[in-house]
Order: structure tokens, then C-alpha cells, then sequence
């Protein structure tokens, strides 16, 4: 077992980046960043309050005009500055993931470079910003399209993937000519304080990006303050779409909100046993089940009883082996939750899973640990067959490692189970056949869908779709549609005497 070097020695004192300085909050509380794995404190982040967020805002407001003039050119150049600091820093802010959050280094690896990616994209705004025209609208008259930055805008990030959620809006935002603030996951803001050390060596003008720690109370100000024009939210529906979506539609904030899950993951037939067995591991112990594209809810599809039977036991005999430890150690494959509270919600699933009538083919409570490590946040993988989709675990999302399997007969049966799901994240289907992937692709309402792809994360240069109750908002991020959510469409309209 070789666990690889911690690039943190000592428990941080956390700081907001406002107008291009680290500063302390007003406030005198803070909060724990506990490493999962170790159930060590390794840094502290205060819980800021309306007034630091009113000093970011108001650096945002006053480095804005200046950078909406610098071309866009300029602006990118910034952007290919912060790309090779990032390449620099690869590794560090990836081992920094794994502290803070708990995930395997080849999982937070992926994030570090799954971020990088939307700051190479965001790179191409000369081209991607601009608008359109057509001469003689009327003799003599031209037309033309011009997309404008707004002013100020805001994110409010999960735990989940820390450093890289900010990064499917900040590049974008800044790259259009716009000003911006993050407000980070109080669990798990070290990687972001990363992100911003990086921002400010490449010498971005004061106040052009932001960073206030904190909960609620940053939040509540980040909806209600009348200069800042809008927001990107990722994390739970109820926060989203009760909060979020709500509050900052009624003070007039454009709003992008992806939230909740709840995806399915369909075995055809015809679905090349080995490989699905294989994705089933990524896709729903993966960050150990803590991703909003993984899959929940397996269904088997076919009446075979003896196909079943085998790929079930095949199933529980692969995943029983995921090898369960600290992320830093190279050889392991699932870490602990990211705290004990999330560790007791998701036995918590386990046992109303069993009280329901669902069978526990494979119990997560019951687990090794790789190494000499406390056992307050690991949980093994579990498996659920028997279910069905009433039952609470085939509704509600855990995000947690626990698979729960349904049986139907038919491909349009598991397409209604996945239309009649309020959450409309993705959907992935496992077949050999075309026409069964284009049947499903066509019919399956769901924002993002994997053929054969076991988590169907968009590239950055695609949006990141999302329906129903996983998606309040209209304009997704990422790529095109990010262009679109941080400008504002000009008509011109002219004629010269
Ligand atoms: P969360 O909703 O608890 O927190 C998200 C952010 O909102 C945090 O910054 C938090 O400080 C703030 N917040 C929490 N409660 C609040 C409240 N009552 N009022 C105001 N602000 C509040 O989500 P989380 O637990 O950090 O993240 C996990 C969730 O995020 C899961 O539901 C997951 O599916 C979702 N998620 C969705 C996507 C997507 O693209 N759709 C991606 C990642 C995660």
C-alpha cells in the first residue's frame, strides 16, 4: 500500500478573495474541513456574512467597466495563462480534492482535468461571442446582432465536485467580459482556494474574480443584492428550486439552477455483459455514489430468468471486490462518504430499502477498510434487487453508494419508469442494438443520455443538460449556452444619410 504525499501540512485559516487580496471575513465563526478518510481538521473557513459579500460586489461592480473593455482577445489571453498555471498545479489541487472531499486520486484527477477543459473552451470567445448581421434589411438599411457582458455575476457551489463546478460558469462569465463571485462549499473550499491562488498569479485585474466563503446567510445576500445580475446554483432541488430558483427570479437575477438526481441505468438483452458490469462500477460507486449523473436505479429488461440470475451474480461478485480506502492511496477504488452525517442518511436508505420489501443481494454496512484508517465515514457498495417503484429507495436520491435493481419485460417499460421520474438528469441504456438506442435516445425524457456510457457527463463544449426537477432555469452551462446565460443580445439597426 503506498499512499501518496499530503500537499497540505498544517491546518489552513481560510480567507474570502475580494479585489484581488486575501482577506479575513467580518464575521468571527468558522466552520471545520475535516478530511473524511482521516477525520482530521485540516483547515478552517469562516462563515462570511452580507457585509463581505457587499465588498466582493462591490470590487465586481467597480472592475467591471474597465474589463468589459478589455477585447476579448486580451481576455482570452488571460484565460491561456490560467490554463498552463492549472496544468502547473495539476497535481497538487488533485491531491488537495482527495483531502477535502474523500474521492479516489484518479477520481479527482478526472475533476482537476474536467475543470481545465471548460477554461480551454472558454479560450475561444473571439469566436464563440460573436453575433450576426445581414445587410439591406430594407434598401439601404443593415442589421446586426451583438452580444454584450451583463455586470456582476455569482455562483453558489455543492460539495460534490468542489473545484470543478465553478469552473462550467467562471471562464465563460469572465471570458464575455463579465465580473464574478464564487461562493464555495463551506464542506470542502480548500481546491477553490487553489483555483483562486492560481487567478491571482496570472495578474487578472482586481475584483474581476471573487471568492466568499460561507452558508446561508451568503447566500440569501447573493439573491437579494440588487447588483448582481445573475446566478449559477448547483446542488440539492429543494435549495434549488425552492430557494434559488425563486428567490432570485423574484429579484429580477437571471438563473441557471442544476440540481438533484435520480438516474437509470437500463441492461437490454442484448447488452454486453462483461463491459456493463464494468460501467455499473463507475457509474454507481464512482465518487462513491456521490455525483448527480450516477447511476440509482439499475433495471434489467427481459423476462430470462436464468440471464438475470447470472448477470446479478456476476454483478455483486465484481463490485463486492471494489477495493475501499483513503483516495490518496493509488491502489484503492472507492473512498468514505464526505462525512459521518452523509455516511448515517445513506443507512438510513438501507434500512428503509429492507423494511420495504427490497432484498439486500449485497450489504454495505458490512465493509474493509484498506489500511489503519477510522471507519466514521467509509461505507461498503450496496446492492438492492426486489425493487420496485414505489419503494422510497427507487424514488428519492441517496447519493450514496447503493445500487437499486427493477426488472421490466420491455424497453418501453423502462422508458416509462424513467419518464415518470421527476428528476430528469440521465438516462443510460446498455444494448447491442441501434435501434434500440435510437428508440431510447428519441423517447427517453432525460437531459443527459449515455448509450453504453455509464455516466453521461457533457463535454464542455456541449451544455449540461438537465429536466424537470434536476433543471430550474432556461439557458444550461457550459459552451454555447453559457455564452448565451452571461450576454445580453444587442439589435442594431442602421442607416446612413
Ligand atoms: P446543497 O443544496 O446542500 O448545497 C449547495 C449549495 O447551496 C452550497 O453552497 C450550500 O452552502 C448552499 N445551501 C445549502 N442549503 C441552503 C439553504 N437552505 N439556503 C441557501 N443556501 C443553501 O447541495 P450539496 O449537498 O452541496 O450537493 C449535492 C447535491 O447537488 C445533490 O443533490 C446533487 O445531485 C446535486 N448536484 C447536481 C449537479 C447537476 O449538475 N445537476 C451537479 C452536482 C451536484
Amino acid at each position: 500500500m503506498v499512499v501518496l504525499e499530503e500537499p497540505l501540512k498544517e491546518v489552513l485559516n481560510l480567507k474570502n478573495y475580494i479585489n484581488g487580496e486575501w482577506v479575513e471575513s467580518n464575521s468571527d465563526t468558522s466552520v471545520d474541513v475535516v478530511n473524511p478518510a482521516l477525520m482530521k481538521t485540516i483547515a478552517k473557513v469562516p462563515r462570511s456574512n452580507a457585509e463581505d459579500l457587499d465588498l466582493a460586489v462591490q470590487a465586481a461592480k467597480k472592475a467591471f467597466p474597465r474589463w468589459r473593455r478589455t477585447t476579448p482577445l486580451a481576455r482570452s489571453r488571460y484565460l491561456f495563462r490560467l490554463k498552463n498555471k492549472l496544468e502547473e498545479k495539476f497535481e497538487e489541487i488533485s491531491r488537495i480534492g482527495v483531502m477535502e472531499h474523500g474521492k479516489t486520486i484518479d477520481e479527482s484527477r478526472g475533476e482537476t482535468r474536467r475543470g481545465i477543459e471548460n477554461v480551454e473552451v472558454a479560450t475561444g470567445i473571439p469566436s464563440l461571442m460573436m453575433g450576426y448581421n445581414l445587410e439591406d434589411i430594407a434598401r439601404g438599411i443593415d442589421e446586426y446582432m451583438i452580444r454584450t457582458p451583463i455586470g456582476v455575476f455569482a455562483c453558489i457551489a455543492p460539495f460534490n465536485f468542489p473545484w470543478m463546478v465553478p469552473l462550467w460558469f467562471l471562464p465563460y462569465a469572465i471570458a464575455t467580459g463579465n465580473t464574478y463571485i464564487v461562493k464555495p462549499s463551506s464542506e470542502d473550499p480548500l481546491s477553490q482556494t487553489q483555483l483562486f491562488e492560481c487567478l491571482d498569479e496570472i495578474g487578472l485585474p482586481p475584483g474581476v474574480c471573487n471568492m466568499v466563503h460561507g452558508g446561508r446567510e451568503v447566500v440569501s445576500a447573493i439573491l437579494k443584492h440588487p447588483d448582481i445580475k445573475g446566478v449559477s446554483f448547483v446542488g440539492s432541488t429543494p435549495v434549488g428550486r425552492d430557494v434559488i430558483y425563486k428567490e432570485g427570479a423574484a429579484h429580477g437575477k437571471r438563473i441557471q439552477a442544476q440540481c438533484g438526481a435520480k438516474n437509470y441505468f437500463i441492461v437490454a438483452p442484448d447488452a454486453v455483459v462483461d463491459q456493463t458490469i464494468m460501467s455499473t462500477m463507475t457509474s454507481f460507486f464512482g465518487n462513491t455514489g456521490q455525483r448527480c449523473l450516477s447511476g440509482a436505479n439499475l433495471v434489467m429488461v427481459g423476462e430470462d430468468d436464468e440471464f438475470y440470475d447470472r448477470f446479478m451474480e456476476q454483478l455483486t461478485d465484481t463490485i463486492k471486490r471494489i477495493r475501499i480506502g483513503y483516495g490518496l492511496d493509488e491502489s484503492v477504488q472507492m473512498g468514505p462518504l464526505r462525512d459521518p452525517g452523509k455516511k448515517k442518511r445513506v443507512v438510513g436508505y438501507i434500512e428503509k430499502g429492507m423494511e420495504e420489501g427490497a432484498r439486500l443481494l449485497l450489504d454495505g454496512r458490512k465493509f474493509e477498510v484498506v489500511g489503519d484508517y477510522p471507519h466514521d465515514s467509509f461505507l461498503g457498495p450496496s446492492i438492492f434487487d426486489k425493487v420496485t417503484p414505489e419503494m422510497t429507495i427507487a424514488k428519492e436520491e441517496i447519493f450514496g453508494p447503493v445500487m437499486s435493481v427493477m426488472r421490466v419485460n420491455t424497453l418501453e417499460e423502462a422508458i416509462k419508469l424513467v419518464n415518470d421520474c421527476p428528476f430528469g438528469n440521465a438516462a443510460m441504456l446498455y444494448t447491442s442494438s441501434g435501434k434500440l438506442a435510437r428508440q431510447f435516445q428519441y423517447e427517453t425524457e432525460a437531459g443527459n443520455i449515455g448509450i453504453n456510457i455509464g455516466i453521461a457527463a457533457p463535454m464542455a463544449f456541449f451544455p449540461f443538460s438537465g429536466m424537470r426537477d434536476s433543471f430550474y432555469g432556461d439557458i444550461h452551462g457550459q459552451g454555447r449556452d453559457a455564452v448565451q446565460f452571461f450576454t445580453e443580445q444587442k439589435v442594431v439597426i442602421e442607416r446612413w444619410f
